[in-house]
């Protein structure tokens, strides 16, 4: 089934309407807008000129049939397929740069064969991520450029082909969509733009009945890790550490106090990004040394 980027959201809400339903498990291509929604294409297009009103498009909602609060969405991403040319950007006041420029730069990039084309000798080889991607919140709609608990701007370097995320399900339905895919990005996205680029993403989507976690968890062949979204890294740091713990915990034969110690040793803090109104990190723990590697 395909999903084209006609049918777009501007944020997470319990009231959208869905773009389409399906049965789980379900494969679905979902075609996405850059995060501006494609309306910088060219060095001239100014970000002054940006309606800001159409950035963060997410391609959805996808109405998961049989999907209910409590339970868990599993989805995989197959294959993220590029779009020929992506845009970065940045400007005066934003991100953590921001003190540091004056007016807007916008850098048109193209993309040929896994590679971007920065500048003349500085070819980056790209590692294709979604950066918005989640479900219908608990509570308030969330505007799409902001991270939670029901995931969206998490702006996660790990969110690749590969890997799987499991979301807590918070409406009937779930409601999942996505966008903001970026060719490359780097961890933290300090200038609050990656290689911003349309493209298309093909999907597994299952369902776990009865049972989620607090925030969204990622797998990928080598770890399990969570991902945290708070209006500080101080206070991300500490949940995701919290949830991780607990998340090993459930997990293993071990002692809590000898949990800690494993995390210490072979966990790794990391940040997704410092740059949308919540921040986002994630703890990521090796499976290798997990007592039972499954979510
Ligand atoms: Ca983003
Ligand atoms: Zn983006």
């Amino acid at each position: 089934m395909k999903l084209l980027n006609d049918s777009v959201v501007f944020s997470f809400s319990r009231s959208n309407d869905p773009a389409v339903y399906v049965d789980v498990p379900a494969e679905v291509e979902v075609e996405t807008k850059d995060c501006f929604s494609n309306q910088l294409c060219s060095p001239e297009d100014r970000m002054e000129q940006l309606d800001w009103d159409k950035t963060n498009p997410a391609t959805g909602p996808i109405y998961v049939n049989g999907a209910e609060a409590g339970d868990t969405l599993k989805v995989t991403v197959n294959k993220i397929k590029l779009a020929q040319q992506g845009v970065a950007c940045c400007l005066e006041g934003e991100g953590v740069l921001g003190h540091r420029i004056n007016g807007s730069h916008t850098k048109i990039i193209q993309v040929e064969d896994g590679i971007a084309h920065f500048a003349t000798g500085i070819d980056i080889p790209v590692n294709t991520m979604i950066g918005v991607i989640g479900v219908a919140p608990e509570g308030d709609p969330v505007n799409a450029g902001t991270p939670g608990r029901h995931g969206g701007n998490m702006d996660n370097t790990m969110i690749t082909e590969g890997a799987v995320l499991y979301f807590p399900v918070a409406k009937e339905g779930a409601l999942l969509a996505l966008g903001d895919v970026h060719a490359v990005m780097g961890d933290g996205e300090i200038g609050v733009s990656g290689l911003e680029i349309p493209a298309e993403v093909s999907l597994t989507i299952e369902l776990i009945k009865g049972r989620q976690y607090e925030y969204p968890v990622l797998e990928n062949n080598e770890s399990f890790s969570v991902i945290v979204s708070k209006p500080t890294v101080d206070e991300a740091v500490i949940r995701a550490t919290e949830l991780m713990h607990d998340f090993l915990t459930e997990r293993s034969d071990l002692p809590d106090t000898d949990v800690v110690m494993l995390m210490s040793l072979a966990g790794n803090l990391q940040i997704c990004q410092v740059v949308d109104p919540e921040k986002t990190v994630r703890f990521v723990f090796p499976k290798a040394y997990m007592g039972r590697a499954e979510f």
